[in-house]
């Protein structure tokens, strides 16, 4: 039986753009292990028509007031919430992610549409009057130009929205590069602005590879690039684009840690990790990769997490009783396992093996791992997996676990669990990372604070969306102006009085 294979498209200029670079590129439902899609990789003159509508409509979109801007906005949101479903299923369907997870990813994007419905009070200036005679002083921020964002496979539609809405709402045309592996969402969300009545040619999805981002990269029509993905990209990005004279905010990978204190609730910092580890098959860059086990806590810790990790249900994201869906591809698959092998031969405790579970299904499988007695010095603590692999360490006290997560080279998320308010503080205050959680294991900030790590997990110097999103994209402007006093020297106003 011969399996149809259907098309996807760009979208430029207010509508759908069939390919025409000759090449494309495999999209797979995880679960089946099944090429369903195939994706157009675009050529210069793709990237370029893009870029030429983004152009085209950077004057019109960038004068509307920001109120109008805003109540596109508003509408946008009202259609992610009538199309909340759809967008679940197809994330779950390339991506393989169970669908609960997939319309919490929803929801967390939907809430940086919220937030820039407030772009008017978010773009007021600051006004001080008469800082010399008949002279004002006022500031304004305003947008760029052309912008462009290029994301990754992991959240095929909330990293995307932790760029465009604001972005656009802030004046902004848009080219985005979704990642090529699960591009479907990203259409739809540019044909749901379009019905929200956003103009044509403000904001564009061009699918592609790295030529496609070559392009973006080298483009005198860009003003600005988002990134999200793997460090070595994302270092790539922030070098080249800032070498272009462009704005570049680059967010790369992450090996999160929890810490978990003698003191922590014990089935409070399971029922975390449970979550946080092997959620999402691990393939979140808050995941939580690794825990400290601090002291005493250590080994009813891996005894208790050893009874959970294996009974969790692996399956297809859509089967409603799945925990833990499919990794990406089986290329992805192998890698994760590659490191679980690693991980044995540098002579970790392998106390669940994932692997067990590879042949149960087709599809891209792998079951949680759990190893104890992680050092430092392993491959498996050093890099970043993106799969449900759970590395336990132990160390003596908090000073240890504070030095060990400071001394990592990603600085993205951490958790602590303790039921010592003094110990959280000062964790807090130490600990060398952008997103930090006290008792809860994935501390992703609220769409009005900003998402961003340290360290080799960010390169540039604003974080996303929240008010840093607003000013990556706008440029500020001081404004001084001087007018003679045409009303007369020593007029003066008084104030009415009531009768
Ligand atoms: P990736 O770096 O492979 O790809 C990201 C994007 O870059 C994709 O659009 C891809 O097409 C493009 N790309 C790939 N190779 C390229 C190249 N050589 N030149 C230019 N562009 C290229 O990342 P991924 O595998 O899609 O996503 C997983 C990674 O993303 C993990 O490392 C994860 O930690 C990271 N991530 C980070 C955050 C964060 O907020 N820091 C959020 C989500 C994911």
């Amino acid at each position: 039986m011969s399996v149809v294979i259907s098309q996807i498209d760009h979208f430029i200029n207010g509508r759908r753009v069939a390919g025409s670079s000759g090449r494309h590129g495999e999209v797979f439902n995880p679960a089946n292990g099944a090429v369903e899609k195939h994706v157009p990789l675009a050529d210069e003159a793709e990237v370029e028509a893009a870029i030429a509508a983004a152009k085209v409509a950077f004057p019109g979109w960038s004068e509307t007031p920001p109120l109008k801007r805003a109540r596109v906005m508003f509408r946008f949101k009202q259609l992610l919430d009538q199309h909340h479903d759809e967008l679940a299923r197809l994330i779950t369907l390339e991506h393989g992610k169970v669908l609960s997870d997939a319309h919490g990813e929803v929801t967390r994007g939907i809430e940086i549409v919220e937030f820039a419905c407030g772009i008017p009070q978010l773009l007021k200036g600051d006004y001080t009057e008469q800082i010399g005679g008949g002279i004002d002083n006022w500031s304004m921020r305003q947008a760029l130009g052309v912008v462009a964002g290029i994301t990754p496979f992991n959240f095929p539609v909330m990293v995307p929205m932790w760029m465009f809405p604001v972005a656009l709402a802030c004046g902004n045309t848009f080219i985005l590069k979704p990642s090529e592996r699960d591009p479907s969402a990203s259409v739809r969300l540019a044909e749901l602005l379009h019905e929200a009545g956003l103009p044509a040619g403000v904001f564009n999805v061009v699918h592609g590879d790295k030529s496609a981002v070559d392009v973006l990269l080298t483009h005198p029509d860009i003003d600005a690039l988002s990134f999200v993905g793997s460090t070595p990209i994302a270092e790539r990005i922030y070098a080249e684009g800032t070498r272009q004279g462009k704005r570049v905010q680059a967010l790369g990978g992450a090996k999160n840690h929890l810490i978990a204190m003698p003191d922590a609730d014990l089935d409070q910092v399971v029922d975390a990790l449970m979550g946080a580890a092997y959620g999402s098959a691990g393939e979140r860059c808050m995941a939580i990769s690794v825990a400290v086990a601090v002291g005493s806590i250590a080994d009813s810790l891996v005894a208790k997490l050893a009874e959970r990790v294996k009974l969790l249900k692996i399956g297809s994201g859509m089967e409603p009783d799945s925990e833990m869906g499919p990794l990406i591809t089986a290329v992805h698959r192998d890698k994760v396992e590659g490191y679980i092998a690693s991980g044995v031969a540098e002579g970790a405790t392998l106390v669940v093996d994932g692997r067990e579970q590879h042949h149960a299904k087709p599809g891209f499988f792998t079951g949680g791992t759990l190893f104890d007695h992680v050092l430092p010095e392993m491959k498996i603590y050093r890099e970043e997996i993106f799969g449900p692999v759970l590395a336990v360490v132990r160390v003596a006290d908090f000073a240890s676990a504070v030095k060990l997560v400071n001394q990592h080279e990603f600085g993205n998320g951490v958790a602590l669990f303790t039921s010592d308010g003094g110990t959280a503080r000062a964790f807090a205050r130490q600990i060398k990372v952008g997103m930090v959680g006290v008792n809860v294991p994935i501390p992703v900030p609220m769409a009005w604070h900003s998402f961003g790590g340290w360290k080799r997990s960010l390169f540039g110097d604003h974080h996303a969306y929240g008010e840093e999103g607003v000013r990556f994209y706008t440029r500020y402007k001081s404004v001084m102006q001087r007018w003679p006093d045409s009303i007369g020297k020593g007029a003066e106003f008084t104030m009415p009085v009531a009768k």
